[in-house]
């Protein structure tokens, strides 16, 4: 039954066959050819053999006693399909309508007895090689089958995997989304979210008219360089809270810079009720608050403007409202201003001015003049203030309250500051061996990290001493930034230019300041000095800072004296120098002689 070993295993052939001889010579010539044989002499439950050999293939004999090969081959296809087990008849040569029959009954092919052997190797060897195609096929497909179920599986989990993917990264999206449009500090929408529901306002054509009511705290550095950073944010939540607490559900609140709010009102139908919800606005962020360890009041700026003034687009609408935050600042804050007509010329008119500034000053159209300052002690003019006037050509004389702000705004008071200190101090050597020289600065000027260095250059080359110069500044230039503030002012100081700090009283008149930062000497606010005489808590306060400079050992200088009795007022209450007009009016030239001293030299005469 074993194959020649040197032979290859064709497969397991079943013979069914009741003549014996004619099976021992097949089963020997297959065996020879490299098939294994099993033989059976009857077809009786052929299915059973079958169902434990498994061969590959069945030579059945068409004529059998009890249950001939016809039969058996029917029963045998009810169970096993022609693909998996071919059968082979063996008919004799005269049963020619048997072969038909057969090969509607399922075989796959016939001998004829006596059999040819080459006939029966090739016709076996051909329904073989069907068999093996048809498993082949059958198992490649069903490899197919469980690669495509195996790949099918990964890419479903590859699927939900992306999708739960997408779905947290849509959300993720959406949080940053809503985080670029959120105030961190506050939690309320940012400038980015304002414009982009302002501008959806504006689109919205035929739409009812809508306001901006724009917030901003006035000198709102100093509170985060007085009480420290940590106060400054308590302050800009509690006045988010305050807004959001006023506003109604149709109303948006934002928070668009640092200490600048703004409301979005479709509300009011007119220009009353929007200026109501303003004044609302002011009286509740001016009631006190708490920060930490002390209670303070703010000093509120606000711009309203309306879409039915401004060509209704969101920058042209911003613009506005800054423009009227900007005037009500201007005219010493803590106020609202509303964008009208009045102030649309206005802006008109400052761009103009800006323009025209730009052109006049290295034309020298800015001169210097001079105001004296007089000590009250020796009684001499013992210097002046340098301040600014524009000789415009048509305009005649204008004063640096219209160009100085402009001047500031275009980064152009550093042009102005550099065109009339030259002038200044030419004008101070001619006029005299000893007279002081004190300049304004404005803010933006100290942060140039250069300018200690660029002033002691100028001075240098005009042959006039640093310690014949005094720079003025006021507390809200200090407060930009206060180490390089402090920084720069030092190595001022270290060469002898004096320090002096202007306004003093109408800002936040930090004693802090007073002690940290280099300064030499303490100008009190004019607005106090002009009515010491009348009203009490004036001249208390000047009386205080006096005192207050005399104990931190710094000059202390009162501007604004108008009046003859004023001067004495304070000479009297220890106060160094004085100025004002009735001491001697901003002139073009250096005056070495004032009333005050002229009175004592007739006196003395
Ligand atoms: P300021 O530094 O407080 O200068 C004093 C202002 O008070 C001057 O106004 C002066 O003319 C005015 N004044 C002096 N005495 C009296 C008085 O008795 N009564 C009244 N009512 N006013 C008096 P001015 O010249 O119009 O300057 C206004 C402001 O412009 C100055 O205030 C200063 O802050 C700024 N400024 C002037 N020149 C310059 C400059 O060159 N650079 C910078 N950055 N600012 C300047
Ligand atoms: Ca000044
Ligand atoms: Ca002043």
């Amino acid at each position: 039954m074993s194959p020649t070993p040197d032979k290859k295993d064709r497969g397991l052939i079943l013979i069914v066959d009741d003549n014996q001889v004619n099976l021992d010579v097949l089963a020997r010539r297959l065996e020879r050819d490299g098939y294994r044989v099993a033989s059976r002499d009857n077809a009786v439950a052929l299915e059973a053999a079958i169902e434990i050999l498994h061969p590959d293939a069945v030579l059945l004999d068409w004529m059998m006693p009890v249950r001939n090969g016809y039969e058996a081959l029917v029963g045998l296809r009810q169970i096993y399909d022609s693909h998996h087990l071919p059968i082979i008849m063996v008919t004799a040569r005269d049963e020619g309508e048997a072969v038909s029959d057969a090969i509607n009954a399922g075989a796959n092919d016939f001998v004829t007895k006596p059999i040819d052997f080459k006939v029966l190797s090739s016709r076996l060897a051909g329904v073989l090689a069907r068999r093996q195609y048809v498993i082949d096929q059958a198992n490649m497909a069903a490899e197919l089958e469980h690669l495509v179920a195996l790949r099918t599986a990964s890419l479903q989990e590859a699927n939900a995997m992306l999708a739960e993917e997408m779905r947290e990264r849509a959300a993720a999206e959406q949080r940053a989304l809503r985080l670029a449009r959120t105030d961190s500090l506050t939690g309320l929408p940012n400038r980015l979210r304002f414009l982009e529901q302002l501008s959806a306002a504006c689109k919205a054509q035929a739409g009812p008219n809508f306001y901006v009511i724009h917030v901003d705290i006035d000198r709102f550095r100093s509170i985060n360089a007085v009480h420290g950073p940590e106060a400054g944010d308590a302050v800009l939540q509690e006045v988010a809270k305050r807004l959001l607490g006023l506003a109604a559900p149709e109303e948006l609140v934002a928070r668009l810079a640092a200490d600048e709010f703004a409301i979005l009102t479709p509300c009011p139908q007119n220009w009353e009720d929007a200026k109501l919800l303003g004044e609302a606005v002011h009286q509740t962020l001016k009631e006190p608050l708490r920060i930490p360890n002390r209670n303070l009041s703010l000093n509120i700026s606000i711009g309203v403007a309306g879409s039915g003034d401004v060509p209704c687009d969101d920058v042209a609408l911003l613009l506005a409202c800054d423009a009227a935050v900007k005037a009500a600042q201007s005219e010493g804050g803590d106020r609202i201003a509303i964008f009208d007509d009045t102030l649309a010329a206005k802006i008109r008119e400052s761009v103009t001015i800006k323009a025209e500034l730009a052109a006049g000053i290295p034309r020298g159209e800015i001169v210097p003049y001079f105001q004296p300052t007089v000590s009250f002690s020796t009684g001499e003019v013992n210097g002046a203030e340098v301040l600014a006037r524009w000789n415009h050509p048509t305009r005649g004389l204008v004063s640096p309250a219209v160009f100085i702000p402009a001047a500031e705004e275009t980064g152009l008071v550093d042009d102005l500051f550099w065109a009339i200190l030259p002038r200044a101090c030419e004008a101070a050597l001619r006029a005299s061996q000893t007279a002081k020289l004190a300049v304004n600065l404005s803010p933006s000027q100290v942060l140039d990290q250069f300018f200690p260095q660029k002033v002691l250059s100028e001075l240098n080359r005009a042959g006039f001493p640093p310690k014949r110069l005094e720079i003025e500044m006021t507390e809200t230039a200090l407060f930009a930034d206060m180490s390089a503030t402090k920084t720069a002012l030092e190595s001022l100081r270290n060469q002898g230019v004096g320090v002096a700090l202007d306004d003093f009283g109408v800002g936040f008149s930090s004693l802090s300041l007073l002690r940290e930062l280099p300064i030499t000497k303490v100008k009190i606010d004019r607005s106090f000095v002009a009515d010491i005489l009348r009203v009490q808590s004036s001249a208390t306060l000047v009386r205080s800072i006096i005192s207050l400079c005399d104990s931190l050992d710094l000059e202390v200088t009162a501007e604004g004296i108008e009046e003859e009795q004023v001067a004495v007022q304070l000479a009297e209450w220890g106060c160094h120098y004085g100025q004002g007009y009735w001491l001697g009016r901003p002139s073009a030239e250096l005056v070495s002689v004032s009333p005050w001293n002229s009175d004592r030299q007739r006196k003395a005469a």
